[in-house]
């Protein structure tokens, strides 16, 4: 049955003309976030302000959300000691009101991975299945030492990402999840981490997760093609999933990096 989303999306014209395409939303920044965070061994008196980014993919069914972003900034700093900043027009409500995205009306929700700062707001979205990774939700569970606390895993509360499990839709490597849309398994960053391949009229577009932080990331320098996050759980398995990029064709969209919420939209 066709979703009702107001008195234009009767017009049979409108609905045949629907065309994919990729919201930004900017949900807040990481303030000082230590550069060789972001890119492996490198600028390493370097800090900057990161944004997390909430993505959107529109013109389908359904609006699909990628992440979710994190926090508020008191819970960032209580329990990760990371100093994040959010303003009224970046908390994940408002942002989606601008972009007259009712959360609702989300039926399907990607999280690349599980680090805090790309799921914490799974919560804003009770009609929505959860996609991730198998992997991930084991890696996530039971983390090496020092990768507990981006998976919350702290031992005085439960993480934020156990708070949707019950809407869990797991997945083993890359899966079609609705018309041009497919999450492609990119381990490395973490076990599970997927991105997102989203073919709109012009090209094929990856969202990327924290495979690719930056476009610095992707676009290396010149001892290294690509330059991996300063956080991994396998280098091989990361540079393998660099080289699938690069076989796949598309056009790369990094998970935190201004220039991404700057263009704001990709179709
Ligand atoms: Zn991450």
């Amino acid at each position: 049955m066709r979703h009702e989303t107001g008195p234009q999306s009767a017009d049979p014209i409108a609905e045949s003309s629907r065309e994919l395409r990729i919201h930004a939303l900017h949900v807040g920044d990481l303030i000082d976030w230590p550069t060789p965070a972001l890119i492996h061994m490198r600028r390493f008196a370097e800090v900057r302000d990161i944004p997390l980014i909430m993505f959107v993919i529109t013109g389908g069914a359904h609006p699909i959300v990628v992440d979710t972003g994190g926090a508020s900034p008191g819970e960032v700093a209580d329990l990760h000691g990371y100093t994040f900043r959010q303003t009224e027009q970046q908390h994940p409500d408002v942002a989606l009101m601008a972009r007259h995205i009712d959360p609702l009306d989300v039926r399907l929700v990607v999280n690349t991975h599980l680090h805090w700062d790309h799921c914490s707001n799974n919560h804003l979205f009770p009609n929505a299945r959860i996609v991730v990774q198998e992997s991930e939700v084991a890696y996530a569970l039971n983390p090496e030492q020092p990768h507990r606390k981006p998976y919350e895993q702290l031992g005085h509360r439960e993480p934020g990402w156990l708070s949707g499990r019950d809407r869990f839709e797991i997945v083993r490597g890359d899966v079609e999840i609705a018309p041009g849309i497919s999450v492609i398994h990119l381990p490395g960053h973490s076990p599970g981490s997927q991105g997102v391949l989203v073919s709109t009229p012009s090209k094929r577009f990856l969202i990327a997760g924290d495979c690719i932080g930056s476009y610095e990331n992707w676009d290396g320098d010149d001892d290294v093609d690509h330059l991996p996050s300063g956080t991994f759980t396998s280098l091989p398995d990361y540079m393998t999933s660099f080289r699938r990029i690069e076989e796949i064709d598309c056009t790369v969209i990094p998970s935190h990096d201004l220039a991404v919420v700057q263009e704001g939209v990709f179709r």
